[in-house]
């Protein structure tokens, strides 16, 4: 471990290296919107992927607020996203897309959504959970809160068998919990090689483009554009690790 106290992480035991996790057998992946897992962890999921680590992607809305065109149809939006997150599936190697269809821009943190995500970690067995960092300060989007508090609730009601018994499922710890775009960051992957499998999966979700990657999918100098974004924003996370090209996660051992 480096010396810098910023890399202590109170909640790992283990004290492992605060860079590249070692490839895990299966990876649960948890996003409140199609294309919020390629932002955060596309690289790292290709990486592992091509490893043959199983990679499960888990969308919880139907992303059907995603536009800002007045004549869109939310229903026809949302059966788009579905295909789009098919390609950018395939493009990272995942084994598994799953959809759970709540309303895009609506979803709350209930009981209900604890269980859901209870049975989702108990259901796939992970080693790693990958999602949304709810302790990050100023998330804006209320999707991104939910997720991650029902993630992070999830998993620890899936770990103990008290919670939820009526599933008839066996209780599952996974070996770790990383949050993308974290408030206090403390692992690092190095995305250096995936960072191109990384582009091409946003891409995929070319619905996306005027929201949320600057027109990408209208002109070339607009992509080029969000490409070089996306590169400086992997070099900033990369920074305190000593990498090049990254992707930044706060680690939580369950
Ligand atoms: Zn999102």
């Amino acid at each position: 471990m480096p010396a810098n106290p910023a890399f202590r992480n109170i909640y790992n035991e283990l004290d492992q290296a605060p860079t590249d996790l070692a490839v895990p057998a299966s990876a649960l992946a948890i996003g409140a919107h199609p294309d919020d897992i390629e932002f955060g962890a596309g690289g790292t999921l290709a990486k592992w992927a091509a490893a043959g680590c199983e990679v499960t992607m888990l969308i919880v809305t139907d992303g059907s607020k995603g536009s800002w065109d007045p004549d869109v149809d939310p229903t026809e939006l949302a059966r788009r996203r579905v295909q789009e997150q098919a390609a950018a599936a395939a493009v990272l190697g995942a084994t598994a897309v799953r959809h759970l269809e709540h309303v895009d821009g609506e979803l709350e943190y209930t009981m209900a959504l604890r269980e859901i995500m209870c049975r989702q970690v108990r259901q796939v067995r992970p080693e790693v959970v990958i999602s949304h960092d709810p302790w990050r300060r100023y998330q804006l989007h209320p999707d991104h809160r939910a997720t991650g508090w029902a993630v992070m609730d999830g998993v620890i009601a899936a770990r103990d068998h008290l919670f939820f018994p009526e599933q008839g499922l066996d209780a599952h710890r996974p070996n770790a919990v990383l949050l993308w775009s974290a408030d206090e960051s403390d692992h690092f992957e190095d995305i250096a090689t995936q960072f191109d499998t990384k582009i091409e999966a946003l891409l995929c979700h070319s619905s996306q483009g005027t929201t949320t990657m600057g027109g990408a999918e209208q002109a070339d100098d607009k992509r080029d554009s969000f490409v070089a974004r996306m590169r400086s924003w992997a070099g900033e996370q990369g920074k305190p690790a000593g990498l090049g090209l990254a992707e930044s996660f706060k680690r939580i051992t369950p």
